[in-house]
């Protein structure tokens, strides 16, 4: 009987985190304060904890995991791998595909591998509120059942389309003690003027960033906790390539290809990160970050410094970005409509250790659902990009008349999700492609910031 699933025992959690930045070939660019000045880590005390400061610009190599979040950890992880046996028969192919888990978590995602730790660290500063933005709702229900854990209060500021379109991920939110309003609100300065302007508006991360950080920045008992594209971020994600690295060993199958969706970047450098260090160690593999082409920051978006939010409030970050003033389309997968992208991975892409891909949404479901059918699960919409992505392998693979080993991450289920299957199945979703004088527009908000390197 093929095997399907490869378990580790609970004491093979990982007690440390992989920090790539101590590994980097080439360096990192530092982010910059506003006004384009070097950025003090001090300047972040208002809305982070010293621990995650520390961890932000750490060059240590590894980060030891506190016992209170391993012990939470320990709920979910470790996460299985799964070979794809049934879907690599469906697809004809030989192929073989592996995909780590993360749908196994309390919220569904992989989020909780940072909402946990965050918290813990903000609990042991002192702090008693967290503030925050959510896009689908997946990281606002996963740090609020953080905070349910270490007893803090979460406020929880939800782009306003998603938050009309999902509302069973606030119910989730409010399950676990938290408070979810939609962003823009009228709660916050940021919040004002953009509905004094366009009381209509459906929203953006970009415009809910603004919202929390203003919210924390003002508020004494009040951190700021942000889901994705932070160094601290993906380094508490590289739990999950800690474990694939053990499981695929257990399988005795080394990945040549690795693939992950990216919006901000972090369960891509979950998975690829740990692999990626035996990359720079001389090992050939090739490593895929997969976006919707309708909010495509690696594969069409400008390279330099850009603020992370819409109001302009946030340090510089050296990124790919769509311009911190982009609104995206409303496609299905949330998670990816982010402007920017996490410095780290774009960084690698602009030197070329990762590959980017962008995708229309609807053969990214057409994929997913040749997975579901095969596999049982039902893949989160963003994770169907890097199904997508799979598919594109096994062609290439055919064409090529080589035998890959694929790996790569269901970072989430999409059990939440089935008003976007529906749009898919009933035939009324549609595919958006972003217009040119968006990207104009958005070359044109960057053009007078600081340059990379
Ligand atoms: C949030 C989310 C994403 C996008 O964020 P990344 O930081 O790029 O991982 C992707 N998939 C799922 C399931 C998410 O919840």
């Amino acid at each position: 009987m093929a095997q399907h699933r490869y378990l580790l025992p609970e004491e093979r959690i990982p007690d440390r985190w992989y920090n790539i930045a101590a590994d980097l070939p080439t360096p990192m660019p530092p982010p910059l304060a506003p006004d384009g000045s070097p950025l003090q880590p001090e300047m972040m005390t208002a809305i982070f904890p010293m621990e995650l400061i520390g961890q932000e610009v750490s060059q240590e190599r590894w980060i030891a995991i506190p016992d209170p979040v391993r012990e939470i950890y320990a709920l979910w992880r470790p996460t299985p791998l799964y070979r794809a046996v049934q879907w690599e028969r469906a697809l004809g192919t030989d192929c073989r595909i592996f995909y780590k888990y993360e749908g196994v978590s309390p919220a569904g995602s992989h989020k909780p591998n940072t909402s946990v730790p965050q918290a813990y660290y903000n609990a042991q500063a002192g702090v008693t509120r967290l503030a925050t933005e959510t896009g689908a709702g997946q990281w606002g229900s996963s740090l609020a059942l953080a905070c349910s854990m270490f007893g803090l209060e979460c406020k929880v500021y939800m782009v306003r389309v998603s938050y009309d379109s999902k509302p069973y991920r606030r119910v989730m939110m409010e399950t676990w003690g938290s408070t979810c309003v939609p962003s823009p609100s009228p709660e916050t300065n940021a919040g004002r003027a953009i509905l004094e302007r366009d009381p209509e508006s459906t929203g953006s991360l970009g415009i809910a960033i603004s919202e929390a950080v203003e919210d924390a920045a003002t508020r004494e008992d009040t951190n700021y906790a942000l889901g994705s594209v932070l160094n601290h971020v993906l380094l508490h994600q590289t739990v999950v390539g800690q474990e694939a690295v053990e499981q695929m060993r257990m399988a005795g199958a080394e990945p040549d290809v690795i693939v992950g969706c990216v919006g901000g970047g972090s369960n891509f450098a979950g998975l690829a990160f740990p692999f990626l260090a035996e990359k720079f160690a001389g090992r050939d593999m090739r490593i895929v970050a997969v976006e919707p082409a309708a909010c495509p920051t690696l594969t069409r978006g400008h390279y330099g410094y850009d603020f992370g939010d819409v109001a302009g409030t946030t340090p510089l970050l050296p990124m790919h970005t769509l311009g911190h003033g982009f609104v995206p389309p409303a496609i299905h997968s949330g998670g990816l409509r982010y402007h920017g992208m996490a410095p780290l991975v774009s960084h690698l892409v602009h030197t070329g250790q990762v590959e980017a891909h962008a995708y229309p949404q609807r053969e990214c479901f057409e994929a997913a659902l040749g997975f579901a059918r095969a596999e049982g699960i039902i893949p989160a919409p963003e994770p169907t990009h890097a199904i997508r992505q799979v598919v594109a392998e096994v062609e290439r693979a055919r064409e090529e008349g080589a035998a890959r080993t694929i790996l790569f991450n269901l970072c989430g289920h999409g059990n939440f999700d089935m008003a976007a299957y529906e749009s898919y199945l009933s035939g009324r979703m549609v595919d958006l492609e972003l217009a040119q004088e968006e990207l104009d527009r958005a070359a044109a908000e960057v053009a007078g910031m600081p340059a990379v390197g």
